[in-house]
């Protein structure tokens, strides 16, 4: 009898983040799961997160959207 581990893929709970992430690599925190500590941390310093070569840009893309909402 084979196991079949079946990887799971979870939606970072950054709120501009576009990226997935592997359940078994997710950054936890307080029930939500993030794709990197840059996403897990708010972006404080704007940080890329690791999607960021594929074209994720929640780093700086929050940036644009706080300007965005409060101009
Ligand atoms: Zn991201
Ligand atoms: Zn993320
Ligand atoms: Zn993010």
């Amino acid at each position: 009898m084979e196991a079949i581990m079946e990887k799971v893929m979870l939606r970072c709970d950054c709120s501009l983040c576009k990226c997935s992430v592997e359940a078994a690599h997710a950054v936890r925190i307080g029930g939500q799961h993030f794709c990197s500590d840059a996403c897990a941390t708010g972006h404080p310093n704007m940080e890329a997160c690791q999607g960021e070569p594929s074209g994720c840009s929640c780093g700086t893309g929050e940036l644009e959207f706080l300007l965005l909402k409060t101009s």
